[in-house]
């Protein structure tokens, strides 16, 4: 039997009439290997599906015995189809027996083909099947072969992830695209939220898969790639401006050959050349991203896969283009966001009163989208490699910041036991919130002071809800992260002002800007830093390019006019650095005075500890300062010489160790000689055996995130305040190497029916 070839254009038209046509799920797929075989002149075409057990079960076939449909099977890895979902590539085979991996299956009769060509069934880089042609010749596919092929595999991938084939599966068995998956990774921002998946990537949908008018695509196509290219060299000329002393070399070289690949006419004439096969705009995208990841996903030149990833971003933003709409757009139900990486303003993009959750691959707790989440109030789940490929929008999720995990169309049971535990949760949200009236004192009637920490306006509505006291740290250099430039004085001013008014009389803590090291302004220039971390920041980049730090001071000064008035340092290293604020803050007061503007009813200076050199220079801080508060996140990750950015170390040193709650209690006490305000900030705060710990050596203010005052008052509430500091300071003061901090915590609470 000998067909004649019709080539892409006409095999994409047959396929699309076989998908509109009201056929049953394995006449559609017989019709479908029927109308492959016959563009490509093979006398067989057959689909293996990808199974959640990794078998690949032979769904159709046009040309091998009909029988072996759903009887013929092989695992990934054996044969050559097996070869072809295991390694992701084509093979091109003109004569196939010889191959070493071939594998004779009898039930499929296919001894008498010599030739084969098979490509992978791919959606976004996660194998769901295999497509082949054979022919009893020897024949060599050509190229145009290849990418047909590959055209006509896009389609059958569509129609998988469609749920078209659900119901041909063995009874039993099923397909790869519809196992629930469960993936560890790191919980992020806590909670648990159960929703729907929206893809932040774009994928092209089935919907979209056919183009009626090239001629329209190809215009769409056109305009697009021009507003990309516009994009991308603003992006450059925005770094060039901005690297007048020449120190970002390396940043503007990526974004150089970001332009190239921009401006590359290959990669356009290949989108084209799809488009004129009969694709829309944005499938023809898709595919030449897929070809280009085939080629270069296997190279061994390490350069060659870094392009894949500029083509791949490159493709992602042309896409964005042509579609012009987020996934989430018209989600009517609770969702949640699954994303390689992301920014923080995107993620307020799609907060239309849906959003509950983020999965984000490449996030840590300090990524700025992570800090916007948990302003948001909703769970992240981070670190979670591959868990894009295999989500689909639609698909159910649960997303468990508690835990760090995220399950993927979760079964029955665990959604079961999920439900109960939101439950319970619902539950334990209403005990606090019945404790927001009460105040936050020991049962013997030592008040504690509970502080929320904030950053953005979002963070206000909190304040009244979970009952804090006020707010203990004002992150500012959130606002200045989620903007697209340097905010100027008067939007600042009135920033701060919205803030004070929403506060009320409760009191806020504004941390100057501690920008620098992993805090980066896309619009400042920046320079690259072997230590970020121990680099150029904060006050240090503030002391030395004061018109930032002048400009943020009036504005704080103006916003508060009338009223109180509480600024601190981060990041201080030496007394001078404090005296050197001062030195602005005077200036700009006078300023202010001198032009007849209302002043603040009172400034209070405060000084953050964060850098272990302070702790002997306590006295000499304690004279200069209105208040002190301890930054616990940084001055243990220097204490303890720990980048607390590295999830290697992330367990590796306890904060609860007799080292550092010494050091902590030298603070109190130096606090207490010079009658300084003392408060804490940092992770420490939140947590109820820590600050079990931290009212023991003497803390009364501390500064938490919104989702930690109920458990931390809870707490509070049930502790004797005398008799937790008889003890903590006992075991403060123990030789080290004997049980440690948690331990005796943890037995201090269970022995006293403390809730930790
Ligand atoms: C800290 O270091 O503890 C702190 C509160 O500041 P940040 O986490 O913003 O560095
Ligand atoms: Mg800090």
């Amino acid at each position: 039997m000998l067909v004649e070839k019709t080539g892409p254009r006409v095999l994409l038209k047959s396929l699309r009439e076989a998908m509109a046509e009201q056929l049953g799920p394995q006449e559609r797929l017989d019709r479908i290997t029927q109308q492959i075989a016959a563009a490509m002149a093979a006398q067989v075409c057959s689909v293996y599906v990808r199974r959640a057990d990794d078998v690949l079960e032979l769904f159709g076939t046009f040309g091998l015995n009909a029988e072996a449909v759903h009887r013929s099977q092989l695992r990934v890895g054996q044969g050559l189809v097996g070869t072809i979902a295991g390694s992701g590539r084509a093979l091109n085979l003109s004569d196939a027996q010889s191959h070493p991996a071939f594998a004779y299956l009898p039930e499929t009769g296919e001894d008498p083909f010599q030739s084969f060509l098979g490509v992978p069934m791919k959606r976004a880089g996660r194998p769901l099947g295999v497509l082949t042609v054979q022919n009893t010749e020897s024949r060599n596919y050509s190229e145009e072969d290849v990418e047909a092929l590959e055209t006509a595999a896009m389609v059958l991938c569509d129609l998988v992830v469609s749920g078209g084939f659900k119901n041909l599966a063995n009874e039993g068995a099923q397909l790869d695209q519809s196992r629930p998956i469960s993936t560890t990774g790191t919980g992020l921002a806590e909670g648990i939220a159960r929703g729907t998946v929206v893809l932040h990537e774009p994928r092209v949908v089935v919907e979209n898969l056919f183009g009626d008018d090239a001629e329209q695509e190809t215009h769409r196509l056109a305009q697009a790639i021009s507003s990309l290219r516009a994009s991308v060299d603003a992006m450059v000329e925005r770094t060039s401006a901005n690297d007048k002393d020449d120190t970002n070399h390396d940043h503007i070289d990526v974004l150089e050959s970001y332009r190239m690949f921009a401006h590359d006419r290959g990669w356009v004439r290949r989108i084209e050349s799809a488009i004129q096969d009969g694709l829309t705009a944005e499938a023809a995208v898709e595919k030449v991203s897929q070809e280009n990841r085939s080629r270069l996903q296997g190279s061994p030149n390490p350069y060659l896969r870094e392009r894949l990833t500029d083509f791949d971003d490159l493709a992602r933003r042309l896409m964005k283009q042509l579609m012009g709409r987020a996934a989430a757009e018209g989600v009517e139900e609770p969702f949640i966001v699954v994303a390689r990486s992301m920014g923080a303003a995107e993620l307020l993009d799609y907060d239309n009163g849906h959003l509950r959750g983020l999965v984000i691959e490449e996030a840590t707790a300090t990524s700025h989208v992570v800090i916007v989440a948990r302003a948001l109030g909703i769970p992240v789940v981070g670190q979670v490699e591959g868990f894009v490929s295999r989500a689909e929008n639609g698909d159910a999720i649960i997303a468990d910041g508690d835990e760090g995990i995220a399950h993927l169309r979760p079964a029955d049971d665990v959604v079961a036991s999920y439900d109960e535990r939101m439950e319970f949760r619902v539950a334990r949200a209403a005990r606090f919130d019945a404790l927001r009236g009460q105040p936050s004192e020991t049962r013997d009637g030592v008040p504690i002071n509970l502080m929320l920490n904030a950053g953005l306006t979002m963070d206000l509505q909190q304040l009244e809800t979970s009952g804090a006291a006020g707010i203990g740290l004002f992150r500012t250099e959130l606002q200045f992260m989620i903007a697209s430039k340097l905010p100027r004085l008067d939007e600042q001013t009135r920033f701060y002002r919205t803030i004070m008014d929403a506060a009320g009389d409760k009191p806020v803590t504004f941390r100057t800007l501690d920008i620098g090291g992993d805090k980066v302004l896309p619009y400042l220039r920046t320079v690259k830093e072997d230590n970020p971390a121990l680099g150029w920041r904060a006050i240090r980049l503030a002391i030395d390019r004061p018109g930032l730090l002048r400009v943020q001071l009036r504005a704080l000064i103006k916003a508060a006019a009338g009223r109180r008035l509480k600024i601190k340092i981060p990041m201080v290293t030496m007394v001078t650095e404090i005296d050197q604020v001062r030195v602005i803050l005077d200036r700009e007061m006078e300023a202010q005075a001198r032009f007849g503007h209302d002043l603040p009813a009172s400034v209070e200076l405060g000084c953050m500890i964060e850098v272990p050199s302070l702790l002997f220079q306590l006295d000499e801080v304690m004279e200069r300062v209105d208040f002190v508060s301890v930054g616990s996140n940084d001055l243990f990750q220097f204490m303890a010489a720990s980048d607390r950015t590295n999830s290697y170390l992330a367990n590796r040193f306890n904060p609860l160790s007799r080292p550092f709650l010494r050091a902590l209690r030298e603070i109190v006490r130096a606090a207490d000689r010079h009658d300084t305000p003392l408060q804490l900030c940092g992770e420490l705060a939140g947590d109820p055996l820590s600050v079990l710990a931290l009212i023991g050596i003497g803390y009364r203010t501390i500064s938490m995130p919104p989702a930690a005052i109920g458990p931390v008052k809870e707490l509070v509430r049930a502790m004797d305040c005398a008799h937790v500091c008889a003890h903590v300071g006992a075991m403060v003061d123990e030789t080290i190497g004997t049980r440690t901090v948690p331990e005796v915590l943890r037995d201090f609470a269970d022995e006293n029916g403390l809730p930790v």
